[in-house]
């Protein structure tokens, strides 16, 4: 038999974070009491009429900008039926034929082979209310209801599970980047369709495709579609047919169920919603908006690399989180530019804290300004690495001034050649042993000797003069 290969599409919905909700002024907030953030329009009161909310157009638009979609110049919504109790007008306002962005896509990397991802369209959305069922009853909190969700829906151009997880983490990266969305997994901001069929490779036709419904951790799919790329696998091995249909995960289980199949597959009979006019973009206003927009993770570890002088790993590493990027370039600017000890700082001592706490940067005691502020003293000789530790332990207990600390502390470096030469004198003279090493050819005693001095100096000497003027009076 010939090779089978999956091929699978993703519908991706994304919770902009926006201030209000997509139609009315009520806010968008996950914690809020259930059903305190509602009104007439987003509980689909007969009567009331919708407003369509610029700042979600404005961050479909970016994010269509950041994944190098086409933005259509005109857009329109429509309304798709769909009778749930968690949607009170009965109907979704979605688009359908003319959606705000086309095209684009993003380059994934699995196991060191890099592809280009297509993405079909992004359209702009309501999100419905959240059911919670119970023992013996069902509610249904409609804060959720009218949030505004965008909807990115990829190209059949995807082939494994991995690629799957890699597309949805390159994804995630580049909507945190563009501020579009909070990516919050565990609130649901992030939500997964995914379509899989499996078929002969080289075949010109696509298996019969299954439908996955409604997941919202990347992990999750990942495992749905190990499961379903077996199971499909294994029913054309065996010369079961398979049946288009939508099927349910089951997390727990590791498996996915039949949900519906084809024949009783929605009409969801859209239409143009009256109460929304077309949205008209003039091109100076996205080109407003994609001025607007921030710079791309790629870019960005580029101009590490490029501009700062930072190793490639180095580069990826920092890059690969936001708001650690934006940690860092902080400690640059207050740091004087010093890109490489900024990056030693915090690739080390600042990423061990994080990963030991965590923590994000935003929670540190140690603010960039303070870091920079530090590693400026070590620079100018003020303290030395060691003792530099030692105040970097304390800004990160309980914050601070790093020359207070050092001050207070009595921590400052000793670098007057005087009393660094009176310790060098000391240890020389309480060593002889070492001495006779190293006069012997053992270049471990400098070391041991060197130690002596730190210790006598109670590791406040400047390293590089003690070790200069050991070897003087050595030699
Ligand atoms: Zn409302």
């Amino acid at each position: 038999m010939t090779n089978l290969l999956p091929t699978i599409g993703l519908e991706t919905h994304v919770q902009l974070n926006t201030r209000t909700k997509i139609w009315c002024g009520c806010k968008v907030e996950a914690t809020a009491e259930p059903n305190t953030n509602v009104c007439p329009v987003c509980m689909g009161y007969p009567g009331s009429l919708p407003v369509l909310n610029k700042e979600a157009v404005r961050k479909t638009v970016q994010s269509g900008l950041l994944l190098g979609c086409t933005i259509a110049h005109r857009s329109k919504h429509d309304r798709k039926s769909y009778f749930y109790p968690d949607m009170p007008k009965n109907y979704q306002i979605t688009q359908y034929d003319q959606p705000l962005c086309l095209g684009g896509g993003i380059e994934i990397e699995v196991e060191g082979t890099k592809r280009f991802i297509r993405i079909n369209r992004i359209h702009l959305e309501e999100d419905v209310g959240k059911s919670t069922h119970l023992r013996g009853a069902s509610g249904i909190d409609y804060n959720r209801a009218g949030t505004p969700l965008m909807e990115i829906v990829t190209e059949p151009d995807l082939h494994s599970a991995d690629e799957a997880f890699a597309y949805l983490t390159a994804l995630k990266q580049i909507l945190q980047y563009g501020g579009v969305s909070n990516c919050n997994l565990e609130l649901g901001n992030i939500r997964c369709d995914v379509n899989i069929s499996v078929a002969p490779e080289g075949s010109d036709t696509l298996g019969t495709k299954a439908e996955i419904k409604n997941m919202n951790t990347f992990r999750g799919v990942h495992r749905a579609l190990g499961y379903e790329i077996r199971r499909q696998t294994k029913a054309l091995e065996e010369g079961t047919p398979l049946i288009q249909e939508t099927r349910r995960w089951d997390d727990a289980q590791g498996s996915t169920s039949s949900m519906r199949t084809k024949e009783d597959a929605h009409d969801y009979r859209y239409f143009p919603c009256p109460d929304l006019a077309a949205v008209e973009l003039e091109p100076e206003q996205i080109a407003a908006w994609e001025a607007d927009l921030p710079e791309l993770p790629a870019a960005r570890r580029e101009r590490f690399r490029v501009e700062l002088g930072l190793p490639e790993y180095d580069a990826g590493v920092l890059v690969g989180d936001k708001e650690l990027a934006d940690y860092f370039e902080a400690v640059v600017a207050s740091a004087d530019g010093d890109a490489k000890a900024a990056s030693n700082w915090v690739m080390t001592e600042v990423m061990r804290v994080l990963s030991e706490s965590g923590d994000t940067p935003s929670d540190l005691n140690l603010t960039p300004e303070s870091l920079g502020g530090l590693i400026l003293l070590v620079t100018k000789k003020v303290v030395n690495r060691n003792k530099a530790k030692d105040v970097f332990d304390i800004l990160i207990k309980e914050g601070g001034d790093p020359e207070s600390i050092v001050k207070e502390k009595g921590w400052g470096q000793v670098s007057d050649s005087g009393a660094i030469e009176g310790f060098v004198k000391e240890a020389v003279e309480s060593n002889p042993k070492a001495v006779e090493e190293y006069k012997s050819g053992r270049t471990a005693a400098l070391q041991f000797l060197m130690g002596q001095v730190m210790r006598l100096s109670k590791g406040k000497a400047d390293p590089k003069m003690v070790l200069e003027l050991l070897k003087e009076m050595l030699a």
